[in-house]
């Protein structure tokens, strides 16, 4: 096992272009800890119940990013115990489930940053908001007080080929811009969260300033 090395090596290759996140799925309190240690600074979750497994045992301060589907697991996302620790939720999609946050944020005394997650592919399976609701939605969201928006996700649709998802990720970077321009009250477009193992450096070609990366920090998954 040689996390370290690995987090140095996709560190020293991403340089000041861009945060790497670790996505964390299924890893050990001890692999995260390690990849703290050699430098990771943003640990990503997809499941609240990894994160239950693991946040505790964590021994090195991170900041800690869901982006997982908030549609099926919001029952447990919602919960305070939760929203306590998690520091960025970079998939909400809908602004019923926004509302809803909003409100039980607004109870802890906590601003939520999040991202919106934009379905860049116009997948009906994927999660996110359509690229042509991406607007709307934000402005809706950033009307709520305890909800603040600091920029996007996607994921893209997935491809053996990593030049074919670089449209996908244009189009978000193009949302992002635009958004940026329309200067809506309350809204931060400061984050572009995109690409994972296989497609981080077109990602970043194409803007991204947070790159979400599994398998290359911790190996393959089991
Ligand atoms: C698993 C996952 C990643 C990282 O995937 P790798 O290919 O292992 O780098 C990034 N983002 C999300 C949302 C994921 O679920």
């Amino acid at each position: 096992m040689s996390i370290k090395k690995w987090v140095h090596d996709i560190l020293k290759e991403v340089g000041d272009k861009a945060l790497v996140e670790a996505a964390a799925k299924g890893r050990t309190a001890q692999e995260i800890d390690e990849a703290i240690e050699a430098g990771i600074r943003i640990v990503g979750e997809n499941y609240i119940s990894d994160l239950k497994n693991v946040y505790f045992d964590v021994k090195r301060r991170a900041e800690w990013h869901f982006i997982g589907s908030v549609k099926t697991q919001k029952h447990d996302l919602l919960k305070r115990k939760f929203l306590e620790i998690i520091d960025m939720i970079e998939t909400v999609d809908s602004f019923d489930f926004a509302l809803e946050l909003d409100k039980r944020c607004g109870s802890l005394g906590k601003v939520m940053p999040v991202l919106i997650e934009v379905n860049s592919g116009r997948e009906s399976k994927k999660s996110g908001v359509m690229p042509e609701n991406t607007v709307e939605l934000v402005r809706k969201v950033a009307k709520l007080e305890n909800v603040k928006i600091m920029g996007l996700m996607t994921m893209g649709p997935f491809s053996a080929n990593s030049e074919e998802i670089r449209p996908y990720f244009r189009l978000t970077k193009r949302l992002f811009d635009d958004i940026k321009e329309l200067n809506i009250l309350g809204v931060e477009m400061r984050f572009l969260s995109m690409g994972m193992s296989d497609t981080y450096k077109v990602a970043i070609e194409e803007g991204a300033n947070i790159v979400r990366i599994g398998t290359l920090i911790f190996g393959a998954r089991k």
